[in-house]
């Protein structure tokens, strides 16, 4: 999965503003016995019900495994069942549940087949998550005044860490890999999303059944649902694999920057990785409130809606990285599994690699040098507080499994060659498919195509924990583009420096220049690329007479960063001038977290002789984005500043209170600590 929330650039604005990167570490322990006795070989599923004021879910599983040693009991997985009952080839039935796992007992023969009837009644509290189904505002007839109101009702699983268990009874051990087709009966106005084929829609009074069809098995944590109110394009691969994209039909003009690329890196990861993509087709589906960035479930990503975006905010956040991690996980994580959290770096390190490596294919070899050192960045400071971590850890962080697992890919390709390592990676990926795989298995293979013996390398990339700093900046010397921003150094002013910023070193070097030392900013500065320009924002927070005509200019960038930011410096360093810059700027709502009108927002309530008669308009619209009907990133933002500016009156108050009991682990910590803090 993706779990960076502010990809690239996060949104700075002094004070008021904080970027939150979020970062969640799944791991999984131990392998179930079971797995050496049954092997459980194909699921259907049938949602029979889904009852969106209760929760509860009806369903009915047909389980058939093959018994590869004699054993007395088998087992499936449900956690927390009102009701689950079965039937065992057709004849003897029972209901042996201790509210954890249904267990089937019974004298089981190795090699024989069986055949488990399983019907079931729960309401998951998690795994399967319910969205703005419990509002008021859903079945209130009076209409919102609100043109952005973004209720959206939605029903979408993520069972990697949260357990698919929770809703359809399963293994929740990873090594036990199941071909699930899934059928689910839901009212007809809504679009039905699950892994696999859509093979057939029966049309019944008021509802619809959609049928889903998987060709090959997969483990139970990628088994995935959404549903809600789409409009969907698809397009085909060079091979022809269907890549469904999925969109809110209100959404229709922010489709081409959302799924921009798309075609692009599914071609290239499939050229690049050198085997075939391995599932019926690839669909992607935004959803609201989505705990993570996205979600690899085998051929369906789901992902937050926050990556859906227009044009403007393509520049600074976009759907690219999530996309090409997400698909470089239908290989590295869906066609081959790790055994346990020992080996999760063979998942998400290969994820962040192979999308790092598509991302270069679409905007260069600077940019792959780039978000390299970035990394390098990250994993230094968690080296200096003392955090490293060994990549074979299964407690490791996330920086360890996604940026130093990326890193070790880097290199190895360099010291064993792009052919030994390429074919490596196809021999690894199909001796392996359908199955699990511990870190051995890859690195044998690579030792074979090169013909090397790795192990002092294993030793000091995957065993150790300390981070090789130096062997990564030897690398990354390579890029002259690397180099170059390495030397530009102008913490101490020197003569030199005064002409960076006119001369043709890169916008990351210039940016580099400008917020080590805001005194070089001239008018002239002005004249360079917008992320140069959006350095300069950042940088000059006292900003000089003679700088504001040029400053007043970053107002009108295509970066809802930059507007962001700039809006609120001019606003406080001219008072004089802050009608004039409200009113340049009412109109624009920044990225789906609303990051500018929120902002506006607050600084029109607070301009004193700013149009007293809307004052009362701006502070309800500024409340109401505190509401669950709003994502949870409106949400906060809103609170934010609300709470800044001690006006978060008593229904602001409630939402907050109710923020802490949110589904989405980080909006309901910052609720908390928000309100311990008063
Ligand atoms: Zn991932």
């Amino acid at each position: 999965m993706s779990l960076t929330f502010c990809p690239k650039v996060c949104y700075i604005s002094y004070m008021i503003r904080i970027c939150l990167i979020f970062f969640f570490l799944i791991h999984f322990l131990g392998v179930s016995q079971q797995a050496e006795y049954v092997n459980f070989k194909t699921a259907k599923v049938d949602i029979l019900s889904i009852d969106t004021a209760s929760k509860d879910i009806e369903g009915h599983v047909i389980y058939e495994f093959e018994i590869l040693k004699d054993i007395d009991s088998i087992f499936l997985d449900a956690n927390n069942f009102q009701s689950i009952k079965y039937i065992l080839d057709g004849g003897y039935s029972d209901s042996l549940y201790n509210g954890k796992q249904l267990i089937v007992k019974h004298p089981f023969k190795s090699n024989t087949i069986h055949k488990l009837d399983v019907v079931y009644k729960t309401t998951p509290t998690k795994a399967m998550y319910f969205i703005d189904w419990d509002n008021d505002f859903v079945t209130s007839s009076d209409s919102d005044s609100d043109q952005n109101c973004i209720e959206k009702l939605q029903i979408w699983t993520q069972g990697q860490g949260k357990y698919t268990s929770n809703w359809l009874p399963s293994i929740d051990d990873m090594n036990d890999k199941i071909e699930f087709d899934l059928s689910i009966t839901f009212d007809k106005n809504y679009e039905v999303v699950a892994n696999g084929n859509l093979t057939n829609k029966q049309i019944n009074d008021s509802t619809v059944t959609w049928h889903y069809d998987m060709q090959k098995p997969m483990s139970s944590y990628l088994v995935a649902l959404a549903i809600g109110k789409y409009d969907k394009k698809v397009t085909y691969s060079k091979r022809g694999v269907p890549l469904e994209m999925y969109y809110y039909p209100e959404d229709s003009l922010k489709f081409e920057p959302t799924y921009r690329y798309t075609k692009q890196v599914f071609d290239f990861l499939e050229e690049e990785i050198g085997v075939p993509y391995p599932w019926q087709n690839y669909k992607m589906v935004p959803v609201k409130d989505f705990l993570y960035a996205g979600m690899e479930n085998t051929s369906l990503n789901i992902y937050s809606d926050a990556f859906v975006v227009d044009s403007i905010a393509f520049v600074d956040k976009n759907f690219v990285n999530i996309n090409a991690h997400e698909l470089a996980h239908q290989w590295f994580g869906d066609l081959v599994t790790e055994t346990s959290g020992t080996h999760h770096w063979l998942q998400e390190g290969f994820a962040t690699y192979y999308a790092l490596l598509a991302e270069r294919d679409i905007f260069g070899e600077d940019y792959y040098y780039w978000r390299l050192y970035e990394y390098t960045q990250e994993l230094l400071e968690q080296d200096r507080v003392g955090q490293s971590t060994s990549l074979l850890d299964p407690k490791s962080s996330s920086t360890t499994f996604y940026k130093k697992g990326a890193w070790f890919l880097h290199l190895l390709r360099e010291k064993v060659g792009d052919e030994a390592f390429k074919t490596a990676v196809k021999n690894y990926l199909l001796k392996h498919q359908f199955k699990n795989v511990e870190t051995n298995d890859f690195i044998s293979e690579v030792e074979k195509t090169s013909d090397k013996d790795l192990s002092a390398f294993v030793e000091r990339w995957l065993i150790k924990k300390e981070f090789m700093y130096d062997e990564t900046i030897e690398s990354l010397k390579k890029s002259t583009f690397i180099q170059e921003y390495l030397m530009v150094d102008c913490e101490v002013k020197t003569s030199k420096c005064e002409t960076y910023l006119a001369s043709w070193i890169s916008d990351e070097a210039k940016s580099k220049v400008v917020l080590q030392n805001s005194e070089l900013i001239t008018s002239k500065s002005f004249k360079n690329p917008l992320k140069v320009r959006q350095a300069i924002a950042q940088s000059l927070t006292e900003i000089p007479s003679e700088l504001k005509e040029d400053y007043e200019s970053l107002l009108s960038d295509k970066s809802y960063i930059t507007i962001e930011i700039a809006l609120f410096n001019l606003w406080r360093n001219f008072p004089g001038e802050r009608r004039r810059y409200l009113d340049k700027t009412k109109n624009i709502q920044g990225f789906n977290d609303k990051n500018v009108r929120t902002l506006w927002l607050t600084l029109a309530l607070i301009t004193e002789d700013y149009e007293p008669e809307m004052k009362k308009v701006y502070f309800d619209e500024l409340t109401n984005y505190t509401s669950s009907k709003y994502g949870f990133e409106v949400r906060q933002n809103a609170i934010q500043y609300l709470n800044q500016i001690k006006a978060c009156n008593d229904d602001c108050k409630t939402n907050l209170k109710q923020a802490t009991t949110h589904h989405n682990w980080r909006f309901s910590k910052f609720a908390k600590a928000l309100l311990e803090s008063q």
